[in-house]
């Protein structure tokens, strides 16, 4: 099959399958690059709720660029790494600040804004101003090695420039914005990762890993990227607030580690599971709450959670002082008001356990 061919039978295919999302109706960068930084951190069902929240409240680049950091992550929260919330949150003041407001369509300009790398540049670029730049992103690279039965492993240098030189060669380059959202299309919906429909694809005739067995097999990868485990144990700590109402500490997580610039509570992180008592005995505790004298309500079962290459298992202990001086915390932990816990932006596994618990509010 010519290349052409493919890339025509993929478009075709397109036209007839794509699903009617929100941000195709139209090509203003702000909205592609919007679209785009949500669609890299979730499905597009979930990705859907979170766009039309983000442009209700920030319909262009200058009122997201005014925001405050804390509200852009809280608007984030459930959808990890957020360093991208960040990064999206300082591209926008970039825009405003050395473009005018004017969101660039140029791949070169756009390579140079926060958190914006090749693909994110070649999708706005060539969604929103037609320059031929093509896209390659997992859906691609699941597309590519499987028809053309690439065996190069897509996590290294040479695998990757491999791909980009077959995808920039398949690019249509009258009309490169469609065809790039068609490939990304087509594994979405059709050359999906696991059982795809092979016997209902339009390019079954063609295909390399359909004819030889290796549809499982690709993309191929060089190894496996290590997972390490971590153990937390967050203190839940409630008190009464000088005005009479429930107060609980939370932490600001200013760290070079994960979740950072979220909030948490105060946490002890060990090198395994442990006890309770354990815990009491440590360093750590003596550091955190001193000689404070403290009443121990509950402890929660243990919590698990899949970060990228992170497993958490994280365990609540619900403990009531008196009140204290804040000065006896560490200097990012600090008392707050107990029902105004939902104006705060948390991990997802804070999240859970609030809601699990019936904190909010
Ligand atoms: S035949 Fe199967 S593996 Fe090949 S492109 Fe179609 S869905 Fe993907």
């Amino acid at each position: 099959m010519q290349m052409t061919d493919f890339s025509k039978q993929i478009v075709d295919w397109f036209d007839k399958n794509k699903r009617e999302l929100p941000w195709r109706q139209s090509a203003d960068p702000y909205i592609v690059w919007l679209s785009e930084v949500i669609l890299q951190q979730t499905r597009v069902d979930q990705g859907i709720a979170y766009f039309n929240r983000f442009l209700e409240k920030w319909p262009t680049v200058d009122s997201l660029a005014a925001a405050d950091e804390q509200q852009v992550l809280k608007m984030w929260q459930g959808l990890g790494y957020y360093s991208r919330a960040r990064n999206l949150h300082a591209t926008a003041k970039e825009v405003v600040a050395s473009y005018n407001g004017l969101f660039p369509t140029d791949f070169n300009t756009l390579k140079k804004l926060k958190g914006i790398g090749d693909y994110t540049a070649a999708a706005i670029s060539s969604i929103a101003a037609n320059q031929a730049h093509a896209v390659v992103d997992g859906n691609v690279y699941r597309v590519l090695s499987r028809f053309f039965g690439i065996q190069l492993p897509i996590d290294t240098g040479p695998g990757k420039r491999h791909f980009q030189s077959l995808a920039d060669e398949l690019l249509l380059h009258d009309d490169p914005g469609n065809y790039n959202q068609a490939i990304m299309e087509f594994g979405a919906l059709q050359c999906v990762p696991a059982n795809p429909s092979c016997r209902q694809c339009v390019l079954q005739q063609g295909c390399f890993a359909h004819a030889h067995g290796l549809v499982d097999k690709l993309p191929f990868k060089s190894e496996k990227t290590r997972n390490r485990n971590r153990f937390f144990n967050y203190l839940f700590i409630e008190t009464t607030m000088p005005d009479g109402s429930r107060g609980v500490y939370l932490h600001h997580r200013k760290e070079k580690d994960i979740w950072h610039g979220l909030y948490d509570f105060p946490m002890i992180e060990t090198a395994a599971e442990t006890s309770f008592g354990a815990l009491c005995d440590s360093m750590k505790w003596r550091e955190l709450m001193d000689k404070t004298p403290f009443h121990l309500q509950q402890s929660s079962a243990v919590f698990k959670h899949q970060l990228t290459h992170q497993t958490i298992f994280a365990v609540f202990y619900r403990i009531q002082i008196k009140p204290v001086l804040n000065d006896l915390f560490e200097k990012n932990v600090f008392l707050t008001h107990r029902n105004k816990l939902d104006k705060y932006p948390f991990p997802r596994l804070i999240d859970r356990f609030l809601i699990d618990n019936g904190i909010y509010g």
